[in-house]
């Protein structure tokens, strides 16, 4: 058997996020094949020339920061919803960001303003594969939140999820006023 892509194992870091989301998604908020479309907008660059996908969420599932950085501010710009996960080593963080849609809402870009050095990459620090499960589910679960509107969805919190303690928190997380992509 030839060895995985590095494509393919991207998309095994993340086992429970498509067919979770998509079972709750008839009215296709999102399409798998828009959102591999997307990442070839991304790397062009081309969110600023309005090559926005359809749908109300956005979710990122990505692995990088650049990618990251980008679906923030289309989301802001646009006024979705971004359910926003990251999984590294024995950990995993999912938030829910909506600064396009609550004024005083966070960003991504307010809780993480630069980028960090490269060295604290998925790729370079590896994941242990049940995180990326649970950090897909609960991203999953969000998403379902808002499309139903039940609950309280993880708007200006952060859910900090330690495998190697079995522990899960909730943090606050604030709105920058000095923020250059939602405070101007
Ligand atoms: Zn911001």
């Amino acid at each position: 058997m030839s060895r995985m892509s590095e494509e393919q194992s991207r998309v095994l870091r993340w086992p429970l996020a498509v067919p979770l989301v998509s079972r709750w998604l008839p009215a296709a908020t999102f399409d798998l094949r828009e959102l591999m479309a997307i990442r070839v907008d991304i790397q062009n660059e081309r969110f600023a020339e309005g090559a926005a996908p359809a749908g109300n969420i956005l979710i990122d599932a990505t692995d990088n920061f650049e990618t990251r950085f980008l679906l923030n501010r289309l989301a802001h710009a646009s006024g979705r919803h971004l359910v926003s996960g990251a999984a590294s080593g024995w950990t995993g963080q999912v938030s829910v960001f909506a600064s396009g849609r609550i004024a005083e809402a966070p960003c991504y870009a307010c809780w993480v303003p630069e980028m960090p050095p490269a060295a604290e990459g998925c790729d370079e620090v590896g994941v242990v594969g049940a995180i990326t499960g649970m950090t897909g589910s609960a991203m999953a679960l969000e998403a379902v939140k808002l499309i139903t509107g039940a609950g309280d969805p993880l708007i200006g919190r952060i859910l900090l999820i330690d495998g190697l303690r079995a522990e899960m928190r909730t943090a606050r997380l604030r709105k920058d006023s000095q923020c250059p992509v939602c405070s101007i």
